[in-house]
């Protein structure tokens, strides 16, 4: 399937990281159902069932609703949560969270506020940190065929 940009989101950008204020009424008219249904309702998808919980691909992953840059490849590894999982983030202020108990943190987009998923204290040493990231919304753009560099 190709990626779709949203291309009648105005406000997406994956080079202007200037937060974003924008109501809930507008996301509606902008965002797919299910992109605003897991962005803006938080609603979590079914384990296994998104297009990137097992993608092994050297890439970058951007936030789907706003072109933010979230999270490389290299920081990825395989969860058996079934949701596309991660160390970190590409900058500290990629997201932000909001705290909902002590074993968990709701994860927002640090720059358009949509809901992403969460992150738990649960992940591989040495930082124990697990992002659990809804594929819907994440916008994976592959990195060159390392193979084309070969002479
Ligand atoms: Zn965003």
């Amino acid at each position: 399937m190709p990626k779709q940009p949203q291309p009648l989101n105005p406000y997406y950008s994956r080079t202007d990281t200037a937060k974003l204020s924008v109501a809930d009424a507008e996301w509606k008219v902008l965002l797919s159902r299910t992109l605003y249904k897991v962005a803006r309702k938080g609603v979590t998808e079914q384990p296994f069932t998104g297009k990137y919980w097992d993608n092994e691909s050297p890439g970058t992953y951007f936030c789907a609703v706003c072109g933010n840059r979230l999270f490389r490849s290299e920081e990825k590894f395989t969860s058996s949560s079934g949701w596309p999982s991660f160390l970190k983030t590409v900058r500290s202020n990629s997201v932000r969270y909001r705290k909902e108990s002590a074993m968990e943190m709701e994860v927002l987009c640090g720059r358009c506020g949509s809901h992403l998923g969460h992150l738990y204290t649960d992940g591989p040493p040495p930082m124990g940190r697990r992002f659990s990231i809804n594929s819907a919304l994440l916008e994976f753009e592959a990195d060159r065929d390392p193979s084309e560099d070969r002479s």
